[in-house]
């Protein structure tokens, strides 16, 4: 080569969009610590703790709770692959993106799908599931978002487990982004598969995809007729590296296990109540600073990690968004699909829920306004955000 690129030298960005999160300098320093073997007694010992912190983190008592080697599509991948066989019928809930990947997916397994959809930016009421059990009774499984990040939208989970297994189906959730940031009540709400992602509000890198299996699944998967289509991500393989046999299936990523422990364990010295409530303040504070500046949420009933606003008239999304990274390191997300150039998603996972960066990311956006010629009153968005968090000074 005749010229080699610079060292690496990334910049120091505030991450506020639908992820990666902001990343702890206490995680960063558990990934930079030695590479181990991963069937080093000390690693094992590790992969155990994960194991029983993911279990309360997703108040659960399923022993086939694990971390996938990949990211959180691999996650969905192996819920969806290992429940279900080529020709087994699934219900699938498609309210934005993530449904609309699951149904993808689950075609190009042969698996046969059959979509219920809602507004983009709604949720799902239980009559319109009790409808699709109704119109489909063969379905195996049913599979839902729970915060669905290209809209924003909280779906309500009560209920939806009871009309599953009285279908005789399995309930598949997706709790990529709510997993660390709002409550997810695993057994509570008969949950059957569940899979999530480390970079969200876990607040880790990318990298590792939380899974957990109920008894049911379990026993779906061991009464399987056909091998699970997937090599990498069959659990019936994967568990005995997890479980007691450690038998070598793949290298695990060492250094991203340190990570997902170290995330884990601080989400649990927080207290998983005081975690969402963390995240919740934040939230209505950003709401109350947005909303003052004229600026709508999309979702009726929005999540507390993902803020799905409107532009408003007018306004340039993609320069709006290079004023916020050039002038402040700040990244917020855009519109996906229907909403591209429509809509803005504004994080606030994990450690990037702070009151420092819903101040800052008011006043940024303030400012990307003005630049543009908008008449949105000055200090309007950050005094009521201020207002909001109120006596705390
Ligand atoms: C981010 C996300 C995914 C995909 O996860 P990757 O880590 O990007 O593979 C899946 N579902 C939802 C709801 C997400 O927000």
């Amino acid at each position: 080569m005749s010229s080699l690129p610079a060292p690496l030298n990334p910049p120091n960005r505030i991450l506020l969009g639908p992820g990666p999160s902001d990343v702890s300098p206490r995680i960063l320093r558990a990934m930079s610590a030695p590479t181990i073997g991963h069937l080093d007694p000390h690693y094992l010992r590790l992969m155990d703790e994960v194991r029983t912190m993911l279990r309360e983190v997703m108040r659960t008592k399923n022993e086939l709770t694990f971390a996938v080697s990949a990211t959180g599509m691999a996650g969905m991948e192996c819920a969806v692959s290992n429940l279900l066989e080529r020709g087994d019928e699934l219900i699938v809930c498609i309210n934005g993106v993530f449904g609309g990947r699951m149904a993808d997916m689950a075609e190009r397994q042969g698996i046969v799908v059959h979509k219920v959809e809602a507004e983009w930016g709604q949720v799902f009421e239980l009559a319109q599931i009790e409808d699709a059990f109704e119109r489909h009774p063969g379905a195996k499984a049913i599979g839902i978002v729970h915060a669905e990040t290209s809209t924003g939208a909280h779906q309500p989970m009560e209920g939806i487990g009871e009309l599953a297994h009285k279908n005789g189906a399995l309930l598949l959730v997706d709790m990529v982004t709510s997993l660390g940031g709002t409550d997810v009540r695993m057994d509570e709400w008969g949950v059957d598969a569940c899979y999530s992602a480390t970079q969200k509000c876990l607040s880790c890198p990318p990298g590792l995809a939380p899974v957990t299996f109920s008894k049911r699944a379990e026993e779906r998967i061991a009464s399987r007729k056909t091998k699970c289509v997937s090599w990498y991500l069959d659990v019936s393989m994967v568990r005995d590296y997890w479980g007691s046999a450690r038998s070598y299936h793949h290298t695990a990523p060492i250094n991203m296990t340190y990570a997902l422990r170290e995330a884990l364990l601080m989400i649990l010295e927080e207290g998983l109540e005081a975690r969402f409530a963390r995240h919740d303040l934040n939230h209505r504070a950003l709401r109350a600073g947005l909303e003052a500046m004229g600026i709508e949420y999309v979702p009726a009933r929005s999540l507390p990690m993902l803020n799905c606003v409107r532009i408003p008239p007018g306004i340039d999304d993609a320069a709006a968004r290079k004023h916020l990274l050039d002038e402040f390191g700040m990244e917020i997300g855009s519109g996906l699909g229907p909403f591209k150039g429509k809509a803005w998603r504004i994080g606030l996972m994990g450690e990037s829920s702070s009151r420092r960066n819903v101040m800052l990311v008011i006043a940024a956006l303030e400012s990307a306004l003005a630049a543009q010629g908008s008449p949105a009153k000055p200090g309007a968005g950050p005094s009521a955000a201020q207002a909001l968090y109120g006596s705390r000074g």
